[in-house]
């Protein structure tokens, strides 16, 4: 079950000649997701030869530029390399509006459908779910309505136990039945509870962004426990009062919400452009939360295989 994200955008409103705005894209179970679309993302998934035309959604945090300057031209490219599939679109509405105009004013016919999915700012919402993963909007405190992502991997389907498979002759419905979670009657009317001949396939697997939030610990329950978080933390802690002025987080702010919400490890990420060295930023942020790492471009991490 594989689950690998992997940074395209590490930077804060303004690049570096190293750092690219923000944006991250998500392999999982072999499909493609986009988690924001800052300047350059056409050109770092290039960069990291990512197939664009397997991407089919893509999710907007908010609609500050570092998070969203990067989309028409994405869009433009894979209709001039052919595209028909529907793309989605997980935005405020407003994206729609400025996709919209662009389009327009330079008169692009896009060859495929877009299908926006308007996202709610004040409640946890469940985007979209299929065979294994389901994916959740949350809201994120900041200067303008900004959603953060939570995407779970889980194998639903569970395995039965070999030592029942092979006492009973199960008929390939009461396997399929069981599979999916359905205690087992016997001939003789006996009701044997599923959890007692069944087992999960695999562990759930999650990883949840938050991107461009100030310190708000009401975020704490939507990531509760999760594999992976990624947190901004666009300054030091030195800077602590620019960071509540532009509502933005501090590395130790970012370790806090990692502590707090027992998550395994934290990836943080979105960098000012005056921080030329990272590591000092790692060691701050790992003074609160030890399991923390640094969200470096081109660097792929592996939640599972
Ligand atoms: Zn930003
Ligand atoms: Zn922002």
């Amino acid at each position: 079950m594989k689950f690998h994200l992997t940074i395209l955008g590490s930077s804060s409103a303004t690049p570096t000649s190293d750092r690219y705005p923000s944006s991250q894209i998500l392999n999982i179970s072999d499909k493609l997701y986009l988690v924001d679309c800052g300047e350059a993302t056409q050109i770092q998934l290039r960069r990291y030869k990512f197939k664009i035309q397997k991407i089919n959604h893509i999710f907007i945090s908010h609609l500050h530029g570092d998070h969203y300057l990067g989309i028409t031209g994405l869009l433009s490219t894979m209709s001039i390399l052919g595209r028909t599939t529907t793309l989605h679109i997980y935005s405020s509405h407003l994206l729609k509006d400025i996709i919209d105009l662009q389009i327009k004013i330079s008169d692009i016919h896009l060859g495929y459908a877009l299908e926006y999915h308007f996202l709610k700012y004040d409640a946890s919402e469940l985007l979209l779910t299929d065979k294994n993963t389901s994916i959740y909007s949350f809201p994120l405190t900041h200067r303008i309505p900004t959603c953060g992502f939570l995407f779970i991997n889980s194998v639903k389907e569970k395995n039965i136990i070999r030592e029942f498979l092979q006492k009973e002759q199960l008929t390939f419905d009461e396997i399929k039945k069981i599979k999916v979670g359905e205690d087992y009657i016997t001939g003789d009317g006996r009701i044997i509870k599923n959890q007692d001949i069944t087992m999960a396939k695999s562990k759930p697997v999650s990883y949840a962004y938050c991107a461009d939030t100030m310190y708000d610990e009401s975020v704490v329950p939507y990531i509760t426990g999760v594999d992976l978080l990624y947190h901004e933390a666009t300054f030091m802690h030195n800077m602590s009062d620019a960071a509540r002025e532009k509502q933005h987080s501090t590395t130790i702010d970012a370790a806090n919400i990692a502590l707090k919400a027992n998550v395994k490890q934290l990836i943080i990420g979105h960098y000012s452009a005056r921080y030329t060295e990272l590591e000092p930023i790692l060691k701050e942020a790992q003074s609160v939360f030890a399991n923390t790492i640094l969200a470096i471009e081109g660097k792929t991490y592996y939640l599972s295989d």
